[in-house]
């Protein structure tokens, strides 16, 4: 007992987020586990002469019980090696196929592991006749569409410290790095880029271009807590209206919940597409409103995984509705919160049924200040910490002083139904983009 209470309390002390992770699961022999990444560190090279891109990524990660370590990556590794010997990512599926991820064919006692994964980065790289435009676009409604499809990574209730090194070789013309990172030139097309070690798989914006590609305006934001928050806001076509949209937005949400959780705010006005980032989104001007909320309820209080991941697109969607209210007849019973504990994306019911509870919620406690208030504090007490839905339920039960569970268990977990519909329609501000218009807004 006492062995294992200090074992909590060192994990704790260790690192949270891996208390947040899925649990371990045997298949064929082997035990697979779940790990906490500590740091990645990328060296990024695009080549123009042989119009090739690769990633060397080395990752210091923690492993706490014996087994075979999951990471994710998507794109094709060349080579993997770990203390001098070479090994391989094996494809495997998680738990009911809920996903896929690759798994070290080597079993692993516990402690701290040094793993160097070669890649090529084919996806959204594009070779120009003299420069190169390379952007890691991400999307929750499809599984693995976060930073695994360009380097390796760990799943979403992970953060670690990542720095790249970029280099663009072969060529005289001048690039740049639009990204919510911290930016050093080290040299003419040769960049560091350095992210905060609460990033997650689902943090990161990159885009890299030829200087001049865009047009683009900056201003400084005065945020509600005396920061300057450089804004920069860049498109093909006209900015204006991004500009003033962007002026009414931040301050409506700091007057709702709180100062703007980042330290920048980048805004690729892309004229369709809609996805959010730490402080970043590339965006059509009708969804620019929901991307940056998404900077507080998203990639500000950060879900830890896929049953968590309807929280934000409710808040959002609740926001997109004007914050209308409704009674339980508006509601209908759903398991945004109800699929495994494997599942890695966000079920779609949440921008309806999970926009109308946030709206029942709203109206419920009105007299207690409505559901807004709550929200604020909600983001103060857990910003940048992985969330889990039963965390949202009973940081809910505490504020307002009310048990919750039917509700929660009636329409967010399905409890007792067996079958729900799950909704594949089209979100206007998600709106699902092929792999060809997402390349096109390269
Ligand atoms: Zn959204």
């Amino acid at each position: 007992m006492k062995v294992f209470l200090v074992f909590l309390l060192f994990m704790a002390s260790a690192q949270a987020s891996i208390l947040k992770a899925p649990p371990s699961f045997e298949l064929k022999n082997k035990t697979v586990v779940f790990v906490d990444i500590k740091t990645i560190s990328s060296k990024i090279k695009y080549d123009l002469g042989s119009s090739n891109a690769s990633v060397e990524t080395s990752i210091k990660f923690e492993q706490f019980s014996e087994g075979n370590p999951v990471f994710d990556l998507t794109a094709e590794e060349t080579s993997v090696i770990l203390n001098g010997e070479s090994l391989a990512l094996e494809s495997t599926s998680l738990p009911n196929n809920t996903s896929t991820v690759k798994v070290l064919n080597k079993n692993l006692k516990p402690g701290v592991y040094q793993l160097s994964v070669t890649n090529k980065l084919t996806k959204n790289v594009r070779f120009l006749s003299d420069g190169v435009k390379s952007a890691f676009w991400m999307s929750d409604l499809s599984d693995r569409r976060y930073l695994e499809q360009y380097l390796p990574v760990n799943l979403e209730y992970d953060q670690y410290k990542m720095n790249f090194e970029v280099e663009i070789l072969g060529t005289s013309k001048e690039h740049q790095i639009r990204t919510n990172g911290e930016v050093t030139e080290i040299a003419k097309n040769k960049f560091s880029v350095s992210f905060p070690e609460y990033f997650t798989a689902s943090s990161i914006f990159f885009h890299l271009m030829p200087v001049g590609s865009f047009n683009e305006e900056s201003f400084i934001y005065k945020s509600i807590d005396g920061r300057e928050i450089p804004v920069t806001i860049y498109s093909a076509g006209s900015l204006s209206r991004y500009l003033s949209r962007t002026k009414q937005v931040l301050p409506e949400l700091e007057a709702d919940y709180g100062p703007f959780p980042h330290n920048s705010v980048t805004i690729y006005g892309a004229g369709s597409g809609g996805m959010e980032y730490c402080g970043a989104t590339i965006t059509s001007l009708s969804a620019l409103g929901h991307e940056l909320i998404h900077s507080y309820f998203a990639r500000g209080i950060m879900p830890a995984r896929g049953n968590a991941g309807w929280v934000d697109e409710a808040i959002a969607s609740w926001r997109d509705s004007g914050y209308r209210q409704y009674s339980t007849r508006n509601l209908s019973t759903s398991r945004m919160a109800g699929h495994s504990i494997y599942r890695r994306t966000t079920d779609r019911n949440a921008y309806s049924k999970g926009a109308r509870f946030m709206g029942f919620l709203d109206s419920k406690f009105s007299d207690a200040g409505g559901l807004r208030p709550f929200l604020k504090k909600f983001k103060e007490d857990r910003l940048f910490k992985p969330f889990l839905t039963r965390e949202f339920q009973s940081d809910l039960e505490k504020h307002f002083g009310e048990d919750l569970t039917q509700e929660f268990d009636k329409y967010i977990y399905g409890a007792g139904k067996a079958l729900h519909r799950e909704e594949h329609g089209h979100n206007p501000f998600h709106p699902k983009l092929s792999e060809k218009q997402l390349f096109e807004l390269l």
